[in-house]
């Protein structure tokens, strides 16, 4: 049986003497992985297809369970995202996070539709703020809502110097101060990516820093780690 779908690249492993297995966010899907044949030889015709971060409608033969790729038409290949390292570990950190989050065969279209449009402004534009945006996003669609407005415990709007619990996932203010002291330009941070309106200037630092709250929450629900969001935390 033959199957087409939209898809993006998660990860790749390679097998054989040319061979790779790709782990695919399909749109149709969720999640399934894909042997990809002759591949890693330069000539190739499926050699783009194999690359990661690589969106693209892909023709997979079906047997029983295993799917192997027997076509692949490129929508985008990101190549912006390979000649910036930071960009690069952007990118990685996005589709280990997709990784992660994702069981086998589970369909997430809203998920998959938020990966590509990030890795898109990811090749345009701030690639930090494009994963902090996916990465609360993400979290959203997993049954972690961040509540940016308001202290979880008396109800007054989060501003200046506040707190946050990665156990619970809660914000306090500085009253009910519980967990861990945010610095006011993380809040901001959080704040312009989640769709809020923020007038204060986007610091690295407070990027950075995001990112770390956002990791620390994620390590907290899912006991899952992402090597690639550590490494950009660290270029950043
Ligand atoms: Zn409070």
């Amino acid at each position: 049986m033959e199957r087409k779908v939209d898809a993006l690249v998660l990860r790749t492993a390679d097998y054989g003497e040319s061979d790779r297995m790709l782990t695919l966010f399909t749109m149709q899907y969720g999640k399934l992985s894909a042997a990809a044949k002759g591949v890693r030889k330069a000539a190739a015709k499926l050699r783009f297809a194999a690359q990661p971060f690589c969106f693209a409608e892909y023709v997979l033969a079906q047997r029983r369970d295993r799917y192997t790729v027997i076509g692949a038409a490129g929508t985008d290949g990101f190549y912006a995202l390979r000649e910036d390292i930071g960009k690069f570990y952007a990118a990685a950190s996005l589709a280990g996070l997709c990784d992660a989050i994702l069981p086998e065969g589970i369909v997430n279209e809203e998920l998959f539709l938020r990966a590509i449009s990030a890795l898109r402004e990811m090749c345009e534009g701030d690639e930090a703020l494009a994963l902090i945006g996916f990465f609360i996003k993400a979290l959203e669609l997993s049954g972690y809502m961040l509540d940016l407005a308001a202290c979880a415990d008396c109800g007054a709007v989060l501003e200046g110097k506040v707190f946050f619990d990665a156990e619970g996932g809660c914000f306090y203010c500085s009253d009910c101060a519980r967990g861990a002291g945010v610095s006011e330009s993380t809040l901001h941070v959080l704040k312009a990516c989640a769709g809020g309106r923020s007038d204060a200037p986007l610091t690295s630092d407070g990027k950075k820093r995001a990112l770390k709250l956002l990791y620390a929450y994620f390590r907290a629900k899912t006991d899952a780690q992402v090597r690639a969001v550590t490494e950009y935390i660290r270029l950043l």
